[in-house]
């Protein structure tokens, strides 16, 4: 199968123009910065690369390594996270976004594993990873790109025998009150264990939260508390958490996000929780943000353009 027109290449080493936004600046969407060597020249046009990748229904046959940053990048040798494991569904089949580096379908089975422990958790519903080559997606979503990203389901899963029109249809549930400052009733311990499972895992980078949830663990967490360092305040993220693996050992392109600051977070996510209280008032001279050009091909790293023409 042919998956994208024939591009005519020519691999430029610092050459490409463009360069990317610096690294380290949001706690989510950052470390998309590559090495300038890693640039490679397009002489097509600047094709959108999500309509590259996005049409792209199987993984590469390559070996499994991700290229790149979480928000500029892409996975060779995705594995497919089972639809049904033993603690675990896939869920929105439909998306085929259950695809991941190894070392994310093997930490998803260890997260479920645990969660299934806690009340009431058959074990966890998840939600996307990322295409079967990674890259851009088609919709939502800046980051997933190289497959170590994850989307986990906030609704306590009660069966694991959803069948594909049941994970279609099922909605999660929000945990949040008074827009994200406060968790809701429906937040439990259960909640905060799992993501703490989660935190507490060596190939966990970043857990991205709404930051009442965050703030809520602060004053439950008692005095083991280094794992809250990972657990970062984002917007949205009150239906499920997003969990971002560090760079695999090895994979020598993939662009880890600089770590988290010292320190358990709690204040910073007070501070969240203060301007989603007390909005501050809009700036007169505030300029409205352009939209962000979509990523081409050529701002990938070079390898991407063959892990989207390999077999
Ligand atoms: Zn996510």
């Amino acid at each position: 199968m042919r998956v994208f027109p024939i591009l005519t290449l020519a691999l430029g080493l610092g050459l490409a123009g463009c360069d990317n936004a610096p690294t380290g600046g949001s706690d989510y969407a950052a470390a998309s910065g590559l090495p300038r060597a890693t640039k490679l020249r397009v002489s097509t046009s600047g094709e959108s690369a999500k309509t590259l990748f996005g049409p792209v229904q199987a993984p590469s046959t390559q070996a499994p390594e991700s290229f790149g940053g979480y928000a500029k990048g892409c996975l060779a040798g995705a594995e497919e996270l089972p639809e049904t494991g033993p603690t675990w569904q896939a869920m929105r089949l439909s998306r085929n976004r259950n695809w991941g580096h190894p070392a994310l379908i093997d930490f998803l089975e260890r997260l479920s594993a645990k969660a299934a422990r806690q009340p009431g958790w058959a074990g966890l519903y998840i939600g996307d990873l990322s295409q079967p080559r990674g890259g851009p997606m088609s919709s939502g979503h800046a980051s997933h790109q190289i497959g170590l990203d994850a989307d986990i389901w906030m609704l306590p899963p009660s069966r694991l025998d959803l069948s594909a029109a049941e994970r279609e249809n099922l909605s999660s549930i929000s945990m949040r009150r008074a827009g994200g400052a406060y968790v809701n009733a429906k937040w439990t311990k259960a909640h905060m264990e799992i993501i703490k499972a989660a935190a507490s895992d060596p190939a966990v980078a970043r857990i991205f939260v709404f930051p009442g949830a965050k703030v809520q663990m602060c004053k439950d967490a008692g005095a083991d508390r280094d794992w809250l360092r990972k657990v970062r305040p984002w917007w949205g993220h009150h239906y499920h958490f997003h969990v971002r693996l560090a760079c695999p050992a090895g994979d020598r392109t993939c662009v880890d996000q600089a770590p988290p600051p010292p320190g358990d977070g709690c204040k910073d996510a007070e501070g969240w929780v203060d301007r989603i209280l007390n909005p501050p008032p809009p700036d007169p001279n505030a300029k409205p943000t352009p939209p962000k050009p979509p990523i081409t091909l050529a701002d990938m790293p070079a390898q991407c353009a063959s892990v989207l023409g390999a077999r």
